[in-house]
């Protein structure tokens, strides 16, 4: 805890007088353009990856994430998904899985989960990844990774607010998955159905979103 309370203060007294004016912005209040859901693992930090600011994103982090199909659960997710969209007109939905995840480590049966049954009963929300996974090949963990970000995806677009605001063409939803052995992440490039390393895309039109949406 000291270091956090020795963090604190450097932020109060060096940095926040540096960035007064944003977070006087953000004081009034705020207008995230992105909606990211991410895992809860402390190896991500979204803004550093993304080079955000405060403000920016909505964050929606837990344990591999996971979202539940509408309905499925009393979480915060379902919540936070419609305030995002409804409350706060987000543009863009982000699922972020990342390398090394430890819930797809269990849902592939290769972490011991006898000590955690709610994390084993959280991870029933993610049964259709294994079930796509066909073969057994040394990628199986970030091939794992890759697919439960597509299959939280599907639930995601069970969400009222989501496929409202996708009928309507209000948002866009990409799936990423972020490699922390060389700091890349590759996003799901529609058109061709595979994970591109974003670091690849060099012209405006390689960038285009419209090639990466879901
Ligand atoms: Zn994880």
């Amino acid at each position: 805890m000291r270091n956090l309370i020795d963090g604190i203060q450097d932020f109060s007294k060096n940095v926040f007088p540096n960035k007064k004016k944003l977070f006087q912005e953000l004081a009034e209040g705020q207008k995230p353009h992105t909606l990211l859901i991410t895992c809860s693992d402390s190896r991500i930090d979204p803004n550093l990856i993304t080079q955000t600011e405060p403000g920016e994103l909505f964050v929606l982090r837990n344990a591999g994430n996971i979202v539940p199909p509408y309905g499925a659960s009393k979480g915060g997710e379902e919540a936070s998904i419609e305030f995002a969209i409804e409350g706060l007109g987000v543009k863009n939905i982000v699922v972020c899985g990342h390398s090394k995840c430890g819930a797809m480590a269990a849902l592939l049966g290769k972490a011991d989960t006898s000590q955690l049954p709610a994390t084993k009963l959280w991870l029933d929300y993610a049964a259709a990844t294994k079930k796509r996974m066909t073969n057994t090949s040394a990628d199986e963990h970030i091939r794992c990774t890759e697919e439960n970000v597509l299959v939280q995806i599907q639930n995601l677009k069970t969400h009222p607010a989501v496929s409202l605001a996708l009928a309507k063409g209000k948002i866009q939803i990409f799936a990423w998955v972020y490699h922390f052995e060389s700091g890349n992440v590759h996003m799901y490039q529609n058109k061709i159905g595979k994970y591109v390393p974003v670091a690849d895309l060099k012209t405006d039109q390689d960038k285009h979103p419209d090639l990466f949406c879901l």
